[in-house]
């Protein structure tokens, strides 16, 4: 339990070359942010890694990956987490992999032709497009995006930000209320997918966040849906059922950003160590013979232990019971996991000094985007809550 099946093990090994010898060269291309300058760099990355076999890990082999279950490909989403470029370049990156698995499971015959076929192959990308400016994000049942019912279609209404990538996406997957009178919450909203090209789907601007613009499937959308008609047929799921679905989408995708954050950290504190041996802050005396770098250095491996330990557990958990079943476990790796990234960047770039603070390293592309981490798909304070209410039940105090 815990340690790599033999086909993990060996994935991770492909998949580790892969990223020394043919992405990790093309971090440069990233220096200041600019996503649209790397980008032709990264599709001949993706064309030798798809003839490398390697493609879409987390994909069934018959859509064109290669397999993995989600436990095994934790594996390989922390090899690939250890530069900024690893999962698109073998096209898993987010929000797309959550978007197939998606269509995967939910979309008609019809959509997944459509849709599903050209994202595993990596020819078009795609958005997901749920939290609303005028609304709590972390409480998302408070949607005002409408779909209303018109002959066999759905006019869509309302407005969405952080729709990431966005910008240069074929479609969205749009949650939009359907069944406003539903008396449970968690029943009025459904998906639906929006290919972009639909007349009333408005790209109203790119939100800069932490200093960069964003472009391509590095941007984060404001938009607006005015009028925006697509068949019923467009919908995923049963009516109604958009927060069950939701809730499927977000275990596994919880699973791929925390390994995704534990090759961060393991990266983060490689360069910490190499700067420790090699940094003389004084002749013949190395930053690391400094015992608070030494408390650095041992807090960070600490934590990242356990974090995997837990991912770990929790994607097994997954893998047995579902994402409900092993709803406690995905909760408590998503604040935890995502509070020891913020650790270990913080005391990696604290041994860096200036240099932590360029892009010379990824450490500071890594501090200006993964902050997030304790907002997105739920902030730190949301899942402890939820945690806590559930152990409280146990005692016989039902917290609303
Ligand atoms: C980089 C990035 C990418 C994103 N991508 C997408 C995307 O692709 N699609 C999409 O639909 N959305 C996306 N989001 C939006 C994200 O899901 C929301 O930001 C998140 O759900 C929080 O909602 P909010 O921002 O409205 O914060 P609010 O709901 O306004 O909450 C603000 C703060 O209040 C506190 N808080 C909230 N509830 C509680 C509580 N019950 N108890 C105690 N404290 C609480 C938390 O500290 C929280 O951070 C993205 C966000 C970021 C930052």
């Amino acid at each position: 339990m815990l340690e790599p099946t033999p086909t993990a093990a060996d994935a991770v090994t492909r998949v580790r070359e892969f990223v020394r010898d043919e992405v990790m060269p093309l971090e440069p291309k990233l220096a200041g942010g600019s996503f649209r300058d790397a980008l032709p760099h990264l599709e001949k990355a993706r064309e030798r890694a798809r003839a490398a076999g390697i493609w879409a890990p987390f994909l069934p082999r018959e859509h064109g990956g290669m397999g993995l279950s989600l436990y095994d490909y934790a594996f390989v989403s922390e090899e690939l987490g250890r530069t900024p470029l690893g999962h698109y370049c073998l096209g898993c990156q987010a929000p797309d992999v959550g978007n197939m698995e998606l269509l995967l499971a939910h979309g008609s015959d019809a959509l997944k032709k459509r849709f599903l076929e050209p994202l595993t192959k990596g020819r078009i990308r795609s958005c997901f497009s749920m939290t609303e400016p005028d609304n709590a994000g972390s409480n998302p049942v408070q949607l005002t995006t409408r779909a209303e019912k018109q002959g066999s279609d759905y006019v869509i209404t309302g407005r969405k930000w952080f729709t990431s990538s966005a910008d240069g996406a074929a479609f969205a997957i749009v949650m939009a209320v359907t069944n406003p009178e539903a008396e449970s919450p968690y029943a009025r909203a459904s998906q639906i997918v929006v290919p972009t090209d639909t007349p009333g789907f408005r790209l109203v601007r790119n939100i800069g966040v932490m200093g960069e613009a964003g472009s391509d499937w590095a941007s984060h959308a404001e938009v607006q849906y005015e009028g925006a008609r697509v068949p019923q047929d467009n919908r995923l799921g049963p009516e109604g059922a958009g927060f069950m679905l939701a809730q499927e989408r977000l275990g596994p995708g919880r699973i791929h950003h925390c390994m995704r954050w534990i090759g961060v950290c393991e990266r983060a504190l490689d360069l910490m160590c190499k700067r420790a041996a090699s940094r003389m802050i004084s002749p013949g005396k190395p930053l690391g013979t400094r015992q608070v770098v030494q408390m650095w250095i041992a807090e960070s491996r600490t934590e990242i232990h356990a974090s995997r330990l837990m991912v770990l557990s929790a994607a097994h958990a997954i893998d047995q019971k579902g994402s409900h079943g092993a709803r406690d476990e995905i909760g408590m790796i998503k604040f935890f996991v995502a509070g020891v990234l913020q650790n270990v960047l913080d005391r990696a770039i604290q041994a860096h000094g200036a240099l932590g603070l360029t892009d010379e390293t990824p450490l500071a592309f890594w501090w200006r985007h993964e902050r997030a981490a304790r907002i997105y798909d739920g902030p730190d304070e949301v899942h402890k809550v939820a945690l806590a209410r559930r152990i409280l039940r146990g005692y016989g105090l039902d917290v609303r």
